[in-house]
């Protein structure tokens, strides 16, 4: 039977190059590249993947919901907030091909996706398996807009859907760390799955070494727990069995050209084999398989067809 999930969150308008030269226009986002991993990855097993975020009604919003829709990604929980534009984001490049991230997403439409009385994802969340979102999720919300979240994940979590928690952690997005500890906690204690990269914990946590976070992030308690940690063995506990832990291997990458959204290709790819039914262990060698494609490419959103076997 084929599976329907629902990836809230914000997808940018990107600008990247040379400042005061040429830029070319994209777009990107973590939670944004996780729902083009997953519908690729899982099409053939009937996956179907609707993103969830809010756009302005302009010109570039109506560019942005096209492309989406070339990349199969369905809409039908996207909002149009009149007066609002998408966020926006630049990746300079120096001469040396050193990249610098710029950001203007404070007055992002996406941040204002839970003002309505009833959003469309809160409106047909029963029409949904899983609903997944990240740690930047979050921090985009307003206070007021990331407690509607929270309730639509014990809604879903107490109807026997899937929520899927991504720990991706940007200090800058946060008033303080102690806030984002405080929304995590809450996002960790609702996910049935949450998949947490080791650094990120360790940066939330403010622990002193890896180690540290890293026995931190197993005692967590979402029930299906992987702790990715880079080209070392993704650790994985199951629901099932609580008390033990494997690792799933990751793939050898002799050079690496882009890690960025390796995790969010990690997520596509596991969300993808692991909705279609299989155990957590070998979602997770696919997941790693796929992070392991998408960074010997440049940018998040890595050619279709360098992918073909992977589909
Ligand atoms: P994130 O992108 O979320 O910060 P990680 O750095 O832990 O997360 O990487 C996510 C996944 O990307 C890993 O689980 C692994 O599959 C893959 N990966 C990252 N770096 C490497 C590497 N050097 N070699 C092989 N795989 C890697």
């Amino acid at each position: 039977m084929s599976k329907r999930v629902a990836v809230i969150g914000e997808c940018m308008l990107e600008l990247k190059g040379e400042a005061f030269g040429a830029m070319t226009l994209g777009y990107g986002g973590d939670t944004f590249n996780t729902a083009v991993y997953l519908k690729r990855c899982g099409a053939a097993a009937g996956i179907e993947v609707s993103y969830a975020t809010a756009l302005g009604d302009d010109g570039l919003s109506t560019g942005l919901l096209d492309r989406w829709h070339d990349q199969g990604i369905d809409t039908r929980l996207v909002q149009r907030l009149p007066g609002r534009m998408p966020g926006l984001y630049m990746i300079e490049l120096d001469g040396a091909g050193e990249r610098s991230f710029h950001y203007w997403r404070d007055t992002a439409a996406a941040k204002a996706y839970f003002d309505a009385p009833v959003s469309p994802l809160e409106a047909q969340a029963a029409d949904f398996d899983a609903l997944y979102l990240s740690g930047i999720t979050l921090a985009i919300l307003p206070p007021a807009g990331r407690e509607r979240l929270y309730a639509l994940m014990a809604a879903m979590r107490e109807r026997g859907a899937q929520v899927i928690f991504d720990n991706n952690f940007r200090p800058r997005l946060w008033p303080d760390r102690s806030a984002a500890r405080a929304a995590f906690d809450r996002a960790f204690s609702l996910a049935t799955i949450a998949l947490v990269t080791a650094d990120d914990h360790q940066a939330l946590t403010g622990l002193d070494t890896l180690e540290a976070a890293l026995a931190h992030a197993r005692s967590l308690p979402s029930p299906e727990l992987l702790i990715k940690r880079g080209a070392s063995p993704t650790l994985v506990r199951s629901a099932q069995a609580p008390e033990r832990w494997t690792e799933a291997a990751t793939e050898a990458v002799a050079r690496v050209v882009d890690t960025t959204a390796a995790g969010d290709a990690f997520a596509g790819g596991y969300l993808a084999r692991r909705l279609a039914g299989a155990d957590a262990t070998s979602a997770a060698i696919f997941g790693n398989r796929v992070a392991a494609r998408v960074i010997q490419h440049p940018g998040a959103i890595i050619p279709i067809e360098t992918m073909d076997d992977l589909r």
